[in-house]
């Protein structure tokens, strides 16, 4: 179809934007009977919920979800706290035995696959222009503290990494949702096989098109 400037537009441009995201709503979130209260916001803004179903995660598929191959991963989660433990004055040294973001980031994957097997889990694909930096947009910041108010995190949490380190376990931040395209390419087909994921139409489609 052409526009008034003579612009060619086919649907094939549409379909070029569209993104899938994963979300993994964490047993805190299901503990606290947050489900319909954190889906509905995803609706709300036009994602499409295309797969959807609860989980009772394995140790096999939560090594997969947090492979500890990935390095920068495991060693940013040893950077934020010790970000955090400088900020508070708290000494690294004397509360986890090392200095060394990977080994710090060991121990908080394995409270973090801890926490992701401990409970049945909700899991869904959203779809979406956009829908990975939309999706990350409404969850917030890694940590609720930090986490703006209006975000999930921000406005249903208010954990932070001393409540965490502290308690031995990982931050409760309520759900997962993959960080960029390519993590959520590698993280969709650990939790749904291709013929779980739906194809239908929402109005924003042909209002926003
Ligand atoms: N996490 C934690 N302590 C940290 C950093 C992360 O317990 O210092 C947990 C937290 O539950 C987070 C998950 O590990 O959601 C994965 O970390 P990531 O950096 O990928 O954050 P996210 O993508 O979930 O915002
Ligand atoms: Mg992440």
């Amino acid at each position: 179809m052409k526009d008034k400037y003579g612009i060619v537009h086919t649907l094939r441009i549409h379909i070029f934007y569209m993104e899938q995201t994963l979300i993994v709503f964490k047993p805190d979130a299901i503990a606290r009977g947050l489900m319909g209260e954190i889906i509905t916001r995803f609706e709300r803004v036009g994602l499409k919920i295309v797969a959807a179903r609860m989980v009772e995660v394995s140790r096999e598929l939560a090594d997969k979800h947090y492979p500890i191959s990935r390095r920068e991963f495991i060693e940013g989660m040893g950077g934020k706290t010790i970000e955090n433990y400088e900020k508070l004055g708290i000494d690294v040294m004397a509360d986890f035995g090392t200095t060394d973001t990977f080994e710090i980031g060991s121990k908080i994957r394995e409270w973090l696959v801890g926490l992701i097997t401990s409970g049945p889990v909700f899991a869904a694909v959203l779809e979406g222009p956009h829908a990975v930096e939309l999706v990350r947009k409404i969850v917030g910041h890694t940590l609720p503290l930090l986490s703006a108010p209006g975000t999930i995190r921000g406005d249903y949490s208010y954990d932070s990494s001393y409540l965490a380190n502290t308690g031995r376990r990982p931050i409760k931040n309520l759900l997962h949702a993959s960080g960029n395209v390519e993590e959520a390419k590698y993280e969709i087909p650990l939790w749904f096989k291709p013929e779980e994921i739906y194809t239908y139409e929402r109005v924003e489609e042909k209002v926003m098109r």
